[in-house]
């Protein structure tokens, strides 16, 4: 991407708090063969993947603090996108698998998962339970796939690597991952197209948001150079208290855009839902938070076309 590109795109960019960001450098030839190599029935280019805007899209739901409602996010969204007809998989990349637990299934007792996946290098199809929904599973074991990985050659790329096999048959791959910046949320950014940030509204933390943006710039420079913020999602917003609202108003002045007008807002569904093994749009389907969920699914499918309009602007 060029700099006066760079420049255009920066409404959407995700730049930190409106500070200068180091130039996107190209990738290194060696990245690039090995790109190739991992991605064959893709386009590899910026400008190639805009001619194709059908495309899966891999989103990561990632913040390195806890309980902001990633994994509620990676559920709920996925159903929504599933329910308007899309073709969506869940990915548990967390080893505590609360996504997994949220299905009704137990990651104590799960024999094959994304830890065998990501080390042993089985198909990813080998993991995928079907619910709800298509979920690739996480069991205990996924805590030592960071150590495990460490020194594989390709150790970043584990997860786009596993992708190759399933990723034509979706339209919608959603990655739940831990809350931390490790090697496993950086396999997630590296198989990325996109990345959605879930902010709990209680405790704001903008410095979190520079940190993960740091992250992501350095997988930019050396492993994908297409991976973005492409939204940040307001969660446990209690419209009642100032303190809510203020922390809104100061997202929005800080990254503008780039926050979803949807509110997802405090409410004890969401956590009764995983506890049927359901996500919320199954367990009270015209409640109020499943219709959140639901508009946010249309904020992202928005998006969607906003990057084809900009990618033809690009071409
Ligand atoms: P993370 O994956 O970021 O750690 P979770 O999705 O597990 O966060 O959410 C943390 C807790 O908050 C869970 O118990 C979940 O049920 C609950 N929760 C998530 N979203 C909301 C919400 N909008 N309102 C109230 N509770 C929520
Ligand atoms: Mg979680």
């Amino acid at each position: 991407m060029t700099d006066s590109e760079a420049a255009s795109d920066g409404d959407r960019r995700f730049d930190g708090p409106r500070e200068a960001r180091a130039p996107v450098e190209a990738v290194p030839a060696v990245e690039e063969a090995e790109r190739e190599a991992a991605w064959p029935a893709v386009a590899d280019t910026p400008a190639a993947a805009s001619a194709a805007p059908a495309a899966t899209r891999i989103i990561v739901l990632a913040n390195q603090k806890g309980g902001v409602a990633k994994t509620t996010t990676t559920l709920n969204l996925g159903v929504a996108l599933q329910e308007m007809g899309h073709r969506v998989l869940l990915i548990d990349l967390d080893p505590q698998g609360n996504l997994t637990m949220s299905q009704g299934m137990n990651p104590d007792v799960i024999e094959k998962s994304m830890f065998d996946v990501l080390v042993h290098r089985i198909p990813i199809s080998d993991v995928i339970e079907r619910v709800e929904i298509d979920l690739a599973v996480a069991s205990i074991d996924l805590a030592g796939a960071e150590l495990a990985l460490s020194s594989l050659i390709g150790r970043e790329r584990a997860l786009q690597k596993a992708l190759v096999e399933v990723r034509s048959r979706y339209d919608f791959i959603l990655v739940d991952t831990p809350p931390s910046l490790g090697l496993l949320t950086i396999n997630a950014f590296v198989a990325a197209t996109g990345v959605i940030v879930p902010v709990q509204c209680e405790y704001l933390s903008l410095r979190g948001l520079v940190q993960l943006e740091n992250t992501l710039a350095m997988v930019r420079e050396n492993l994908n150079p297409d991976v973005n913020v492409e939204g940040i999602v307001a969660t446990m917003f209690d419209g009642r208290t100032l303190h809510s609202r203020e922390a809104v108003e100061i997202l929005e002045e800080n990254f503008g855009d780039l926050v979803f007008t949807t509110r997802i807002r405090k409410t004890i569904r969401y956590a009764e839902a995983p506890v049927k093994g359901s996500s919320v749009l199954r367990y009270d389907p015209t409640g109020s938070a499943a219709e959140a969920y639901r508009e946010l699914a249309r904020e992202v499918l928005g998006k969607e076309v906003l990057h084809g309009a900009q990618a033809r602007e690009h071409a």
